[in-house]
């Protein structure tokens, strides 16, 4: 039987789970559109946030909270992608005012309450065999996530940002188990343990910013499936092994703002 193997990248992989038809848009088809600012500023927070942490790591090259800030400032004025600054009601000058608050307050108060292993670490390739040849190999790195010592075990810790992301104070993690799920399972398969779970921290992009940490689950119970249900695995598998790709047209990021595939997609009306 010929094989077909399908690349994915692993971070990506969550975005199959909100709209499929949306995903195979971005990941297959290689339909783009250009970030707004408000989400160029938290690739940006990323950015700086991932320098400090990668700097406390045991031979890492430590830097200031200032010096890290600079990388912030660096990635949000000179963007290395397309930002679509029409996109959102935000001037440059307010995200940097909220970026740097930002990433002040994660050096200061998050940062030092974790003991991280890897930042953003390269994780080995997972292969997905859906049968009828199609295998698909989830490859790259734990993109924006930490490994943390927890001390009775070992966590995916993932920063996200956004103005969605705290809510009622709580950090949210509704929709992240795909995502996280799979960094659970490439990480240990990759070093051979077990993990104890997964936790968001929670940096939020609004005019006033705030940050938060969420707690502890299991975010791979839900990609591996129950005796009950099905994982998400199975439930992929028979989306690549079919072609199908349902949309989603409730979808949050159902919108022309979002979506890379509004122009073209037949089922947001
Ligand atoms: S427009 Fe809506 S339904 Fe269509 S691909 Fe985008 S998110 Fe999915």
């Amino acid at each position: 039987m010929t094989q077909s193997i399908f690349t994915v990248r692993a971070s990506s992989w969550g975005g199959l789970f909100d709209c499929a038809y949306a995903w195979q848009g971005v990941h297959m088809l290689g339909i783009r559109k250009p970030a707004g600012l408000r989400a160029h500023l938290g690739t940006s927070i990323h950015a700086s946030t991932a320098a400090y942490d990668s700097g406390r790591l045991p031979g890492g090259q430590a830097l200031s909270i200032d010096e890290a800030a600079s990388i912030f400032v660096d990635s949000l004025r000179q963007p290395d992608r397309d930002v679509d600054y029409s996109q959102d009601e935000l001037s440059v000058r307010e995200a940097e005012r909220i970026g740097l608050t930002l990433h002040t307050s994660y050096c200061l108060d998050i940062a030092p309450r974790f003991h991280y292993l890897a930042v953003e670490a390269k994780l080995q390739p997972l292969d997905i065999d859906c049968g009828n040849g199609v295998i698909v190999r989830l490859t790259g790195s734990m993109d924006r996530s930490r490994v943390t010592d927890a001390g009775d075990g070992v966590l995916i810790s993932d920063v996200k940002t956004g103005s969605a992301v705290i809510q009622q104070g709580e950090a949210q993690i509704k929709g992240r188990s795909p995502q996280l799920g799979t960094y659970q399972l490439m990480y240990e398969q990759g070093e051979q343990v077990l993990t104890k779970g997964a936790q968001i921290i929670a940096l939020h992009t609004s005019t006033r910013p705030s940050t938060a940490v969420s707690q502890v689950w299991d975010a791979k119970r839900v990609m591996v499936g129950t005796e009950d249900a099905p994982g998400l695995i199975e439930i992929a598998a028979q989306m690549f092994r079919s072609g199908l790709f349902p949309p989603n047209p409730s979808s949050m990021l159902c919108s022309p703002k979002y979506c890379a595939r509004w122009a073209t997609c037949p089922y947001h009306e």
